[in-house]
């Protein structure tokens, strides 16, 4: 049990309106901080205005980018209440990525402590309108000050909140996506599986190749036989070929283990529709497809729930999916997903958590 010191802010910020909200650009009134030190372990866990924060030019994180991050979100319900989705598994992915970082882990009801506490606070900023929500973002990142490369001995825990629009403002538009055979997001015993920045700056350069030839993200293939599919940006991905569900498997970690992969997978299977998790080479994607056995594809993530993919380019090749609409499944999957996720569906599964 953390015993969390609250400073309120003076003045409280004029809240954006509702309808342009857009994703990641407005901030809260308030943010948690907790800090690490050898000697003291973490501790003194505050709510405070939110803010810009000093740190020295030599801090670790500036330079070898021992830093680390979750995403999830707060969903206000037709009754007014405020809900979590599956936060536990959050929680429990943040602490294996400070395994992989060597950074300490927080034991778990402490940041869900956290992450209730701060969203309290500013629980007036969870919007309304259809579609919105309160986007969470706790990290990590590590202050010593030093340029000496090894792990950290001090460091801090932030958690900021953004509300967030609807992503599907108007209406669910399939993405367009392009194979990457180029660069690599990561390799066999890297960092793939852990939600690091580290990550993102390492994709940065193919979501630019792909921006610059029209495409909304790119699809990276796996970094030693360069033709498994592994993930789309910030998405997992599925393909439905032939009336199976096949989604790249977590065994190699190579890709992030996503809360919306796992609900998806856990929701197909209470369907009775076959999923399977396993390797998913590129050319059985273009097969499938020459073959008119690609049904449907979609990436999956907190921020779009389903985000349906209309075309996939490769080599040259155009391939359209499901003449760039929204397939049947992963229609059905997202109606489910953002039911439970507002309240608006029976939670059978119990993966909501009321604040
Ligand atoms: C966060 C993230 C995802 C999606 O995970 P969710 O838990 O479903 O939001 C997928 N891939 C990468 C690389 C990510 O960082």
């Amino acid at each position: 049990m953390l015993d969390i010191r609250i400073e309120k802010a003076a003045v409280l910020k004029e809240k954006p309106a509702e309808d342009k909200l857009g994703f990641g650009k407005h901030f809260t009134d308030h943010m948690f901080v907790m800090d690490y030190s050898t000697e003291k372990g973490w501790h003194d866990a505050r709510i405070v205005p939110y803010g810009p924060i000093a740190l020295d030019p030599s801090a670790m994180v500036f330079h070898y980018a021992q830093e680390l991050f979750e995403g999830m979100k707060a969903y206000r319900t037709a009754d007014g209440d405020i809900q979590l989705f599956r936060p536990m598994k959050n929680i429990e992915r943040m602490n294996a990525t400070c395994d992989r970082l060597c950074v300490p882990k927080i034991p778990s009801e402490d940041t869900l402590q956290a992450i209730k506490a701060v969203v309290s606070v500013d629980k007036d900023w969870v919007p309304h309108a259809e579609g919105t929500s309160l986007y969470i973002r706790p990290f990590i990142i590590a202050t010593d000050e030093s340029l000496g490369v090894h792990p950290s001995h001090t460091y801090k825990f932030i958690i900021i909140l953004c509300p967030v629009g609807s992503y599907y403002a108007a209406g669910i538009n399939p993405v367009k996506i392009c194979v990457e055979r180029e660069y690599v997001r990561c390799v066999k015993g890297g960092t793939g599986r852990a939600k690091a920045g580290g990550n993102y700056a390492a994709s940065l350069i193919g979501q630019q190749k792909a921006e610059e030839l029209g495409y909304a993200q790119v699809l990276w293939l796996d970094g030693i036989h360069r033709k498994y599919i592994d993930e789309v940006g910030a998405m997992n991905v599925f393909f439905v070929i032939d009336g199976v569900v096949v989604t790249p498997s977590l065994e190699d970690g190579n890709i992030l283990p996503g809360v919306t992969r796992d609900s998806c997978i856990c929701l197909l299977k209470k369907w009775g529709v076959p999923v399977e998790e396993r390797h998913l080479s590129i050319d059985e994607v273009i097969e499938a497809h020459r073959n008119g056995k690609l049904d449907e594809a979609f990436g999956t993530g907190t921020a779009a729930v389903i985000s349906p993919v209309g075309e996939l380019f490769d080599n040259g090749e155009k391939m359209i999916i499901n003449d760039m609409q929204i397939g049947p499944i992963s229609h059905r999957l997202y109606d489910e997903l953002t039911g439970i996720q507002w309240g608006k569906k029976p939670d059978d599964m119990n993966w909501t958590v009321r604040i």
